[in-house]
């Protein structure tokens, strides 16, 4: 790894090894504050209180006496993401970066064709899917290509579990799958794409089916952000079509997928509880704060 090892202005770099900076007893990172006991041993701030605040290597009290120079150490770190190659330019300190790795916009996406090993970008997943390998779709449902805001129909064979199209103006890909249980069929819409992605605009989508006269619809508040396609069948965000309304073995459906509704706060539906939870969070850090 680089580590910064001057504050002036172009630091000087070396290498370090980085399980140095781990905690000797519980081997996880260590975070600021790090303990030591008299004789110098370390200990990180969850494995104090573990240990009664006795140091392990020589029975010392540990815990009380912070390790300023390990702390400076752990502070001067400046590590890539590992998506860099992906477009991420963050620095982050030793520790930090799995934390950030976790919501990292720059997170790689898998190729929803089935056998296709593409990874990258959302975008890049997009570009892949649009012009390069997958010119030939193996079925016309592939070809799917739709904007927000309006509605499309997707035919698609129940067995076949995945239908793939463009949300051309957002350059995104997104997929509907279909999961056939013993009682009925589920579908569900989602969107490749990291879960946290501020490049892409917080979507919600609406699903319905009709079948001899009755018609299901399911209003999702939101569109699922996947990087990568699961064929487990979905705890939520799904539409349910019981078995008596499945004729023959594939499925019409009508979608719209488009922008979330997030500032009606007097809505009764999915997005109004969206607004609840940011309204509740606030005020705890404002509680917090005090
Ligand atoms: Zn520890
Ligand atoms: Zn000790
Ligand atoms: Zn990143
Ligand atoms: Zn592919």
């Amino acid at each position: 790894m680089e580590c910064v090892s001057s504050t002036e202005d172009k630091p000087r770099t070396g290498i370090l090894n980085l399980d140095v900076l781990s905690c000797p007893i519980c081997v996880e990172p260590f975070t600021i504050p790090i303990f030591q006991c008299d004789n110098g041993h370390l200990a990180c701030s969850s494995c104090c209180p573990k240990l009664r605040n006795k140091c392990p290597s020589c029975a010392l009290p540990v815990g009380h006496s912070r390790c300023r120079a390990m702390e400076t150490v752990l502070e001067s770190t400046s590590i890539p993401c590992q998506n860099a190659e992906f477009g991420c330019t963050q620095k982050l300190t030793y520790g930090e970066e799995s934390t950030h790795e976790k919501t990292c916009t720059f997170s790689p996406c898998y190729c929803p064709v089935k056998d296709c090993n593409y990874t990258g970008s959302c975008e890049d997943v997009y570009l892949h899917y649009k012009k390069l390998i997958h010119q030939k779709p193996q079925s016309t449902s592939q070809r799917c290509r739709v904007r927000c805001g309006s509605s499309f129909f997707v035919k698609m064979n129940i067995s076949d579990k995945l239908v793939i199209g463009t949300l051309y103006e957002k350059r995104l890909l997104f997929t509907v799958q279909s999961f056939w249980k013993p009682y009925g069929v589920y579908v569900t819409v989602s969107c490749i794409a990291p879960p946290s992605s501020p490049k892409v605009e917080k979507l919600s989508y609406c699903i319905s089916y009709t079948m001899d006269g009755h018609t299901i619809t399911y209003k999702s508040p939101e569109l699922k952000m996947i990087q990568r396609v699961s064929f487990h069948k979905p705890e939520e965000n799904y539409m349910w079509i019981p078995n008596s309304l499945v004729h023959g073995k594939s499925l019409e459906t009508r979608i719209c997928i488009k922008k979330r509704e997030k500032d009606k706060s007097n809505d009764t539906e999915g997005p109004h509880q969206f607004v609840q939870k940011k309204v509740f969070v606030q005020k705890k850090k404002v509680l917090f704060r005090k």
